[in-house]
């Protein structure tokens, strides 16, 4: 079957105790790529997944819009600018050489005030830099052609954008790092970390594994797997919940690819938009609100301890005193559904309350600095046998590729000695 992994309790006896080259830790599509990228490059390394689920990409990565991005909003020599517009290319190439669903529909970044005009020109020098082709700035009318039912004053055309299936990426990633020798091990959660002399000593609610080098990819826990080993993240990994509403079968064709605003350049989120999935179906979304659980998929979702470490950590207050009223709308669009189709509305007009029943939901893992700041780039950081990946948030599914060649290139001084 495909992406299936090795249960915990079926192989428990046969991996206790074990020793390992590398151990990756978390079974999300960057840990999986890192694993999938040391077959290729070290296929004598054979690396040993721990993944706390029952499965693989049960979390952000089997949770997003499945957008394969472009590239146009990083800033040009960036980590993201770079592995994503690569990491595009690769990702589609995957697709097609993997026979994965995908769709390269292009999408529209839609200004529906004057206002936004500057900062749609300056997408658009930002993707050249990047290295895109076929941008092109059009007016309403070229707009409607494409999109007959958006409307906005002027529009950036992106035809290279695509969609795919992410869950369907990390399966078939699982399946390759398996059929080279590698080992995914499900429901196998990590719960501590220690230095020895020549080793790391991973210890999880099942057997104790020792490994020479450790890759933590834990995603929404990253920063706390990274406290376990004794080194100091410096960051703390905010979870933001991101919200869809689907648009019934009816109205799905309201919308034809995928109708973007121009997003609010002080935050890392794109804003409310239209995508249409590789099934066909439309969500809306996904919003942007502060979660207080770290996997709090519904708004009702507490967890005592995320929210004690939340408050004593110094940049939650700075981030809020900055952020509080872009924050509280986001709440108001969350909990108010005329709200966030009022958002909705102007990039489709004709879209009303009745046309959008409740989706599913994704918690990203954003890392917030002491000083309040969120951490705008990918960021992996290098301590004795470890690497941790602290900041990989969207497009990281769509560069997951090139994010896997990078951090295996970073590790891989320590990595060759292991060989
Ligand atoms: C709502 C939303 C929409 C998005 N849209 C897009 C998009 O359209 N395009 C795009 O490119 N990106 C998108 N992203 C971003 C993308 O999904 C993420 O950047 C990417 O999935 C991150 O992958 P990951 O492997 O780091 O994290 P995850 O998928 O969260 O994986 C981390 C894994 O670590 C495991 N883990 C945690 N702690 C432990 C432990 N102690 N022991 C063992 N395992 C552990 C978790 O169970 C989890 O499976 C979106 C994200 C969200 C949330």
């Amino acid at each position: 079957m495909r992406g299936e992994v090795w249960r915990r309790s079926a192989n428990h006896s046969a991996m206790t105790n074990s020793r390992h080259n590398v151990i990756i830790v978390g079974g999300g599509i960057v840990g999986l790529a890192v694993a999938l990228e040391i077959t290729r490059r070290f296929p004598r390394l054979l690396p040993l997944v721990l993944e706390k689920e029952d499965g693989v990409g049960r979390h952000q990565s089997g949770h997003n819009s499945g957008v394969i991005h472009s590239g146009v909003y990083y800033k040009p020599g960036s980590l993201k600018a770079r592995l994503c517009v690569d990491g595009a290319r690769a990702m589609i190439e995957f697709c097609r050489e993997h026979d994965l669903p995908h769709h390269v529909c292009g999408k529209v970044i839609v200004a529906t005030r004057p206002e936004e005009f500057p900062r749609l020109e300056e997408l658009r020098s930002r993707g050249e830099a990047n290295g895109l082709t076929g941008l092109r700035l059009i007016e309403p009318e070229q707009l409607r052609q494409i999109e007959p039912h958006a409307s906005g004053l002027r529009a950036l055309l992106v035809p290279s954008t695509a969609v795919t299936d992410y869950s369907a990426v990390c399966g078939r990633y699982a399946d390759l790092i398996q059929a080279q020798g590698g080992t995914i091990l499900s429901s196998t959660a990590v719960t501590g970390l220690r230095r020895l002399p020549g080793e790391v000593v991973v210890e999880t609610i099942g057997p104790v594994f020792s490994t020479s080098y450790l890759i933590n990819c834990a995603g929404l826990f990253s920063d706390r797997i990274s406290r376990m080993a004794g080194d100091d993240p410096e960051v703390m990994i905010a979870p933001f919940r991101g919200e869809y509403y689907d648009l019934i079968p009816e109205r799905a064709s309201l919308v034809r690819a995928l109708i973007y605003p121009v997003p609010d350049s002080r935050f890392p989120f794109l804003g409310v938009h239209f995508t249409r999935r590789v099934s066909g179906s439309v969500d809306a979304g996904p919003n942007a609100v502060l979660a207080l659980r770290r996997e709090g998929y519904r708004r009702t979702d507490f967890n005592l301890k995320d929210l004690a470490s939340w408050l004593a950590f110094p940049g939650f207050w700075r981030m809020a005193a900055k952020h509080w009223r872009s924050g509280l709308d986001e709440v108001h669009q969350s909990f108010f559904k005329p709200a966030f189709v009022r958002a909705l509305q102007r990039l489709v007009p004709e879209v009303g309350e009745q046309d959008l029943v409740p989706g599913g939901s994704g918690v990203r893992a954003q890392a917030l600095r002491r000083d309040g700041t969120l951490v705008d780039d990918f960021q992996f950081v290098q301590s004795e046998r470890m690497l941790h990946v602290l900041n990989v948030p969207s497009p990281a599914a769509t560069a997951s590729l090139l994010i896997g060649r990078a951090i295996v290139e970073m590790a891989s001084e320590n990595l060759g000695v292991a060989s």
